[in-house]
């Protein structure tokens, strides 16, 4: 059965490891010891643990490669499994992929929010008490307009970068706060929640 209640809604690449560019999340098979220590904290939290990210790794090449599409598929899995989520969202599309069926500005890519609304669904959650975490505007974005009320924005070079070719017009404002890194956002967290 699932579990219901808040969630953290959590960005991967920049957020729970350095940001390489695209394929990053294949790179850092040797942080599992430092994962693990992350997700202990996680866990303590006691809230839903929502992963959602844009994943652009194919949209940079013309063909995909079996050995690359098997050691993702793995590395997803190892991450699911390391993190305890209760569900990982990846959005695959990038508005220029190189691969057609690739190639679309869908709802689900951040800043889009269709996948925070899906899993507002399928798991019940509880807006009003949530999280998201993210590292770049574009997640902060979609927090806000998916109604999540507490907005972390760890920051790095490359948190104020809009994502080429969106669709989605600049709002007014987006309100978030600001962290140094993830064990800073995860204090605040921690405080906040009283855990
Ligand atoms: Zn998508």
């Amino acid at each position: 059965m699932n579990r219901s209640g808040p969630a953290i809604f959590i960005d991967l690449d920049g957020t729970l490891w350095p940001d390489l560019g695209p394929g990053t999340i294949l790179e850092n098979q040797s942080l599992v010891q430092y994962e693990i220590q992350i997700s202990q904290i996680f866990s303590d939290l006691g809230y839903l643990l929502i992963g959602i990210t844009n994943q652009t790794l194919f949209g940079y090449e013309s063909k995909m490669k079996l050995p690359k599409v098997l050691k993702y598929r793995r590395r997803l899995k190892n991450i699911v499994e390391i993190f305890s989520f209760d569900s990982l969202f990846v959005c695959h599309h990038h508005p220029k992929s190189q691969i057609p069926f690739l190639r679309s500005s869908c709802p689900n890519r951040k800043p889009g929010i269709g996948s925070i609304q899906w899993a507002i669904d399928i798991h019940n959650i509880d807006i009003s008490k949530s999280f998201i975490l993210g590292d770049r505007i574009t997640d902060m974005l979609a927090g806000q307009e998916a109604g999540i009320p507490n907005r972390l924005l760890i920051l790095n070079s490359r948190s104020l970068e809009w994502n080429e070719g969106e669709p989605f017009s600049n709002p007014k404002s987006i309100g978030f706060r600001t962290y140094r890194n993830l064990s800073e956002a995860l204090k605040s967290i921690q405080l906040v929640i009283g855990a």
